[in-house]
């Protein structure tokens, strides 16, 4: 089967070919019928996060080394199943995969948040993932059904999809009276817009810096977009929120949008940050209680919360996010595209 695999940090992927993977046990073998490109593929792919002040955080720190086959945003096909997933695993079943999978035995895991283990397994960055023919998942567990969803458009729902839904979540109740502000307005930021309408929410106010991408936002639905390079821009949030934001969903995670989104909240703000662009926050302690603010973190999402998130994309005929499709063949294309800002939504790779 082809792969196309990181063998060095920052080269181009290429092409690999391996032998099949015959399923043991509880494992499952499927053709991979499509699989989406993150901007979690291209910090895997640079081999480093940024810390700020110069500083980075490597992914051989964390246990994560060449090669790798990236993609975490997987629909496939059942092609054959191990002797304990056997009925579980019916071919021909199409299911998206939720790649978050952790060790299982951790405190974190047996709280079913897999997602944050301690010694994650992650398809896509600590297992092979989705930039290939065929990809094994380590149980049936980890297939959600998507039934009539167009496989090209259901797979961003495993990183995009799921990474937004889990940071709206946290926001609680304030979401149906408030509006949420979303910084950046790329394939997560779309997706947030779609999320934030199916949950009942008031609806986006979405900050970007790619007049493009804000039409685009505006086009999807969002309430209203703020150039996040005008001198001016957290006056214009606070204008739009009536007096400061209650919720901000920061898609970027860059030392300018968490400054952004801090400038722009109202006292009793709650700002979750999913993005993972870097940088660093020099924080006036006394503004956390005066304020007082909740920063908090959201790191992609659970398997039950990527199953809540299929079933109300169909229960409320969620509209999904534009996909470009390219050949896999065309993957470092794909790859550059997204570095340079130029993907409107996602693009999924088909092999
Ligand atoms: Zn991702
Ligand atoms: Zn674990």
């Amino acid at each position: 089967m082809r792969c196309y695999c990181v063998l060095h940090h920052g080269k181009p992927l290429e092409l690999v070919e391996k032998s099949m993977p015959a399923p043991q046990g509880t494992e499952i073998l499927l053709k991979v019928k499509a699989a989406g490109v993150c901007h979690t593929d291209l910090h895997l792919w640079e081999g480093h996060y940024d810390l700020g002040g110069g500083k980075k955080l490597t992914l051989a720190e964390r246990g994560i080394t060449p090669p790798l086959t990236l993609s975490h945003e997987i629909v496939g096909e059942v092609v054959s199943a191990g002797a304990a997933a056997e009925g579980e695993g019916q071919a021909g079943r199409v299911a998206l995969i939720h790649p978050w999978i952790g060790c299982g035995e951790c405190t974190a895991c047996q709280r079913g948040e897999e997602n944050i283990c301690i010694k994650p397994q992650a398809l896509g960055v600590a297992r092979p993932g989705g930039f290939s023919d065929y990809i094994l998942v380590p149980h049936p567990r980890y297939l959600v059904d998507i039934d009539d969803l167009d496989p090209t458009h259901a797979a961003p729902l495993a990183c995009a999809g799921v990474t937004t839904y889990s940071a709206l979540k946290k926001m609680g109740d304030r979401i149906q009276t408030d509006p949420v502000v979303v910084i950046g307005a790329g394939g997560l930021g779309l997706m947030a817009i779609q999320v934030l309408k199916a949950l009942g929410g008031v609806g986006a106010i979405v900050v970007d810096i790619d007049p493009g991408k804000r039409e685009a936002a505006l086009s999807a639905g969002a309430l209203q977009a703020i150039d996040a390079r005008a001198s001016d821009a957290a006056q214009q949030i606070q204008q739009a929120t009536n007096g400061g934001a209650r919720s901000v969903l920061d898609l970027v995670g860059a030392t300018a949008t968490v400054s952004l989104a801090m400038a722009s909240a109202a006292r009793g703000g709650h700002i979750v940050i999913c993005g993972l662009m870097g940088g660093d926050l020099h924080l006036a302690l006394p503004v956390i209680p005066m304020r007082p603010l909740t920063i908090q973190g959201s790191y992609v999402g659970t398997l039950k919360e990527l199953r809540e998130l299929v079933s109300l994309v169909k229960s409320a005929n969620m509209p999904l996010i534009p996909v470009r499709t390219r050949p896999l063949s065309e993957v470092n294309l794909a790859m550059q595209d997204l570095s340079e800002g130029r993907v409107h939504g996602r693009t999924v790779c088909i092999p």
